[in-house]
């Protein structure tokens, strides 16, 4: 292999990808990267606006084609015809990027409600299972695919008062793990990315509301980069894991973190 094929294997060119919870954020900037790297894509999430907003920002910038679709990965009944929409515009779907999540914010898990959740869940697991259900037929008609779930560090480690989004994102990431040894033998490889504090709308009352101060100051304290992440730079990482540059690599949850989670017991400056 010379260095233009090698460099090659990092781009997406001629690929489809499908990227849930891209309105915004981390599956914003995603689509963004993997428009960069060459593919088409479509952009799923609730709020239709914003998805053209993300489409039409790609496509006056790069030569790729993207499509918006509206989806509520809570709701089993939008998934099937989510899927079918993007198969009709762009034929296929190559790769599959679960990105699309949600949080409720709690206090504690005593006063955690089962309504809150079941809510949780359906988005960021249940939600999760079902569109790679379908997506995966897909991917094995042609005997190749790769899915990229999003996980995150409150999987890993015991964060206070997060219960069901910690439990729910260690359910994608065991998902990960069953669905990459089933479907090795067609060539589909399912990865999982664990992102530590990345600066989003979902963080942004770490900043913004005077109650959480502690809990940022804990955060920057325990990253040992001492910052928040960018979302082009979880964005960079699921590019690798959807090229082929990652296609000895399935199973695997993929810390990025600025070293939250390694540095997890070092506790020399308390
Ligand atoms: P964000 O800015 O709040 O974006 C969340 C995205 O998910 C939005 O595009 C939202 O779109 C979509 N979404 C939420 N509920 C949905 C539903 N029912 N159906 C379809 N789409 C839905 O958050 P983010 O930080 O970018 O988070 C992206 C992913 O990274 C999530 O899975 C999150 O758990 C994970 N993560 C984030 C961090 C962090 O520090 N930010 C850390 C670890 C993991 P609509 O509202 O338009 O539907």
């Amino acid at each position: 292999m010379d260095a233009t094929d090698f460099a090659r294997t990092f781009r997406l060119d001629n690929r489809v990808v499908a990227i849930t919870g891209a309105s915004r954020g981390i599956g914003r900037a995603t689509a963004l990267a993997c428009a960069a790297a060459g593919a088409d894509v479509a952009v799923l999430a609730r709020d239709f606006a914003a998805l053209q907003a993300v489409c039409h920002e790609i496509e006056n910038t790069f030569p790729s084609r993207a499509v918006p679709v509206r989806l509520d990965i809570s709701r089993s009944e939008d998934i099937g015809p989510a899927v079918d929409s993007v198969l009709q515009t762009l034929g296929r779907i190559d790769v599959l990027v679960n990105n699309a999540g949600m949080n409720i914010r709690q206090q504690s898990s005593e006063t955690c409600s089962l309504d809150d959740w079941d809510t949780i869940f359906n988005t960021n697991a249940r939600g999760t299972f079902a569109i790679t259900q379908l997506a995966a037929r897909d991917m094995a008609t042609r005997q190749r695919g790769k899915i990229v779930n999003v996980g995150s560090v409150a999987a890993l480690i015991g964060l206070p008062a997060v219960p069901a989004y910690s439990a729910s994102k260690a359910a994608v990431q065991q998902l990960t793990r069953v669905l990459a040894v089933e479907w090795a033998a067609r060539n589909i490889q399912v990865n999982a990315i664990a992102p530590g504090f990345v600066a989003t709308e979902m963080t942004a009352g770490l900043w913004t509301d005077a109650a959480l101060k502690a809990r940022y100051d804990w955060v920057l304290s325990h990253t040992p980069q001492r910052r928040l992440g960018q979302p082009e730079e979880i964005a960079a990482a699921i590019v690798f894991l959807a090229s082929a540059a990652s296609n000895f690599i399935t199973g695997h949850v993929l810390v990025a973190d600025g070293g939250l989670v390694a540095g997890s017991e070092w506790r020399f400056d308390e």
